[in-house]
């Protein structure tokens, strides 16, 4: 059995590359690294890669992770400025024994003594979206947060070695240095070849509260399928949290075991995923809550137009 699974709709042509590099008998590592990179590249992606939306400072700063089940080896980066593909460099250092998560200069001076490339992240589109959130910063108040979404991905091959992976620009608008969730290990990532694995996007500063994606692997490890982990975690993490503070973040789970079953779980309205796997053509889904748990729809052709072109419409300056 092989199988991928990832956040959001963005994330669907790089899991249809994966796939093809599994049903061949690829490696997870590659097969996840090049999914990754596919949604780092496309420059219409505002919350990952180039496109990435910036930070107040106008600058994009990039967080990202790997992690390889079978070992355990775990690389991460955070805050990395000018590079294309922060996942290849999470993956470069998942291999070192110790300095397995960098963040900025230190990311970046790592990145270029080992060759990857560097290259202005910053768009002409991304630009603007910066430009109209300060108009209306200033115009209402608006608090800096909406605007984000990171790819995260689970991946397993015919080997029966598993991935996880992450990539996200984060906040738009957050402060300089600011890190979420999705390059530490526990909260945006987790994965164990002998069980399986799970990856989050959502509001980080809430994620990493209940080390989410962990919880979720834990509970798969008790016997759970991938879906009633992640229903089970993300509905009661969400309800601890309101209980505790009076709301959640948004929060949405992606998994799969090492049979290739895949779970999602989310807080939110209207979220996609991608999956693929020996019995599964590559297809994106949309999950809804019905009578409290969630249901998985293919997403239709109309939507998926749709998608893409509000993606790529022309952007005006406010
Ligand atoms: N989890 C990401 C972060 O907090 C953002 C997102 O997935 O929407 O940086």
């Amino acid at each position: 059995m092989w199988g991928i699974i990832a956040t959001w709709r963005m994330a669907a042509e790089g899991v249809g590359k994966a796939a093809d590099i599994l049903k061949n008998g690829g490696d997870a590592g590659d097969a996840i690294e090049t999914a990754v990179r596919e949604v780092e590249d496309f420059p219409y992606y505002k919350s990952v890669g180039y496109g990435g939306l910036p930070n107040e400072e106008m600058e994009v700063e990039l967080d990202a992770a790997y992690m390889d089940g079978d070992t355990l080896d775990i690389g991460a980066v955070a805050a990395i400025r000018d590079f294309a593909n922060p996942v290849s460099i999470a993956r470069r250092l998942s291999k070192e024994k110790v300095n397995n998560l960098l963040v900025g200069e230190g990311a970046e001076k790592f990145a270029h003594k080992e060759g990857f490339e560097r290259k202005n992240m910053l768009t002409d589109r991304a630009k603007i979206h910066y430009r109209n959130r300060v108009k209306e910063l200033t115009a209402q108040e608006i608090k800096p947060y909406s605007g984000h979404d990171t790819v995260g991905m689970v991946c397993l091959d015919t080997k029966g070695k598993m991935t996880t992976a992450t990539s996200t620009s984060g906040l738009f608008m957050k402060k300089k240095g600011r890190v979420g969730d999705s390059p530490i290990a526990g909260s945006g990532f987790y994965v164990d070849s002998k069980i399986g694995g799970a990856s989050a996007t959502g509001l980080g500063e809430d994620v990493m509260k209940g080390c989410v994606s962990y919880e979720i692997v834990r509970l798969m490890r008790d016997g759970l399928h991938p879906q009633e982990a992640c229903e089970k975690a993300v509905a009661m993490f969400d309800q601890e949290l309101k209980e505790r503070r009076g709301q959640a973040g948004d929060m949405s789970l992606i998994a799969m075991n090492n049979k290739g079953e895949w779970g999602v779980a989310t807080n939110i309205e209207g979220f996609s995923f991608a999956v693929a796997t020996e019995n599964q053509e590559p297809i994106v889904y949309l999950t809804r809550h019905v009578d409290g748990k969630c249901v998985h729809e293919p997403a239709s052709q109309e939507w998926l137009d749709d998608y893409m072109r509000t993606r790529m419409a022309p952007l005006e300056e406010k």
